[in-house]
């Protein structure tokens, strides 16, 4: 019978903690599969499924290799733990040219012969079927694996596939991303689910000054990233009063540090609302007059949880090839205007200092432009 071995990453599993991860990771691994039907079993650090339809197997592999805390997936033939039975699986998965090796391991120490013994039956007989096949015990091109266990069963596999690793999802807290419609910020989602963190979003639009197209992109994006957080909801904030009332009141080349800081104050509310304890962003350093030290310190200087930024030391490149891995790439490029893109200065101060900030800043009615746009909130469950 076909079977998918999932191995998780050990270094989770000391302590107390065990029981946590291992029940978050094993809730992730049943959403991402609720489409499909088959048997979970635990046994000894590692997942198995059986009964599955084996046309789906690829779609089940794909799914779980995308769950954060799952380290790799085999296909495996489990067969009863008798040597005809065991090679005859092993057949089934041995390559046919260039360099191999048998691997055994025998936990069922009642099986008769010693795992050594096994690896030269199974690869004598693989060399018998295959005689352009080497035996390489050194630095095999192939490796087949058979794993006897203490049930009676024996697991017999090939190609390892590898995972995604991290931690799942639920077990670091929850943060809001401030989620642009640009390659950055769901690379950054990415990142902070890829370390247990549980999401939701926010996203800022300055209707009629940006589209609906521009508003559906990024709940376009925020369908892809859910692939990934599992859980989704993006709280779309209008920041229209807001701009109009900076591009009103105060110096054009403060335009966007003043803006940042609403938005800052704005997710920060919304995370409280939300019992969430962190902010994230795609910030990155010096990519942006926005994201130089100076910015960035004056945007930070009004939020009072951590502010995460993943991407904070990554080169542009890095980041569009996470982009790309993870499916957010094409979306983010299309050409659809953004909040920040309208009142745009012509010269951005690069280097804001704070006192200056505060004094172009005081001239508004801070509480009252942060109390209208939460109420102006359209939360979107995404599905
Ligand atoms: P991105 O590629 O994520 O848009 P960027 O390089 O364009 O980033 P900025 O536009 O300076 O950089 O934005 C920095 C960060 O601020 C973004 O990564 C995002 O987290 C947040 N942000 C910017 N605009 C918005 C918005 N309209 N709604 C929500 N968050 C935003
Ligand atoms: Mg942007």
């Amino acid at each position: 019978m076909k079977v998918i071995i999932i191995r998780y990453s050990e270094i989770h599993l000391k302590g107390n903690n065990r029981e946590f991860f291992e029940s978050a990771l094993v809730a992730n691994i049943k959403t991402v599969l609720k489409e499909f039907r088959y048997d979970f079993s635990r046994s000894n650090a590692r997942y198995v499924i059986r009964n599955f339809d084996e046309i789906y197997i690829e779609d089940i592999v794909d799914a779980v290799k995308n769950v954060f805390g799952v380290h790799s997936l085999s296909i495996a033939e489990e067969v009863p733990s008798e040597l005809k039975e065991i090679s005859a699986a092993a057949l089934a998965f041995s390559p046919t040219s260039g360099t191999f090796k048998v691997i055994t391991n025998r936990a069922d120490k009642r099986f008769p012969l010693s795992s050594m013994q096994v690896s030269a039956e199974i690869g004598g007989d693989i060399l018998d079927a295959h005689p352009n096949l080497k035996v390489d015990l050194f630095n095999p091109e192939h490796i087949v694996y058979i794993d006897i266990r203490e049930n009676g069963k024996t697991f017999v596999f090939g190609e390892t596939i590898k995972a995604v690793n991290g931690m799942p999802v639920g077990t670091a807290g929850k943060g809001i991303v401030m989620l642009s419609g640009g390659i950055d910020s769901p690379v950054a989602a990415y990142m902070m689910a890829k370390r247990g963190m549980t999401l939701r979003a926010v996203h800022f639009h300055s209707f009629p000054y940006t589209s609906m197209q521009a508003r559906q992109k990024v709940l376009d994006l925020a369908k892809i990233i859910k692939k990934y957080t599992l859980r989704m909801t993006v709280d779309v904030v209008s920041f229209t009063e807001i701009q109009t009332a900076i591009h009103e009141n105060c110096p054009e080349e403060y335009m966007i540090t003043i803006m940042r800081r609403f938005m800052m104050r704005i997710a920060e509310r919304i995370a409280k609302l939300h019992g969430a304890g962190a902010v994230v962003t795609g910030e990155s350093l010096g990519q942006v007059a926005s994201q130089t030290l100076e910015s960035i310190t004056s945007t930070n200087s009004v939020a009072t949880i951590p502010v995460f930024r993943p991407l904070i030391g990554f080169d542009k490149d890095d980041i569009i090839e996470i982009s790309r891995r993870i499916g957010t790439f094409d979306t983010s490029i299309l050409p659809y205007e953004d909040c920040c893109t309208i009142f745009l200065p012509k010269r951005p101060v690069t280097k804001p200092r704070l006192e200056q900030v505060l004094r172009v800043e005081s001239v508004l009615d801070v509480d009252t432009l942060v109390d209208n746009a939460l109420k102006s909130i359209e939360t979107v469950v995404i599905d």
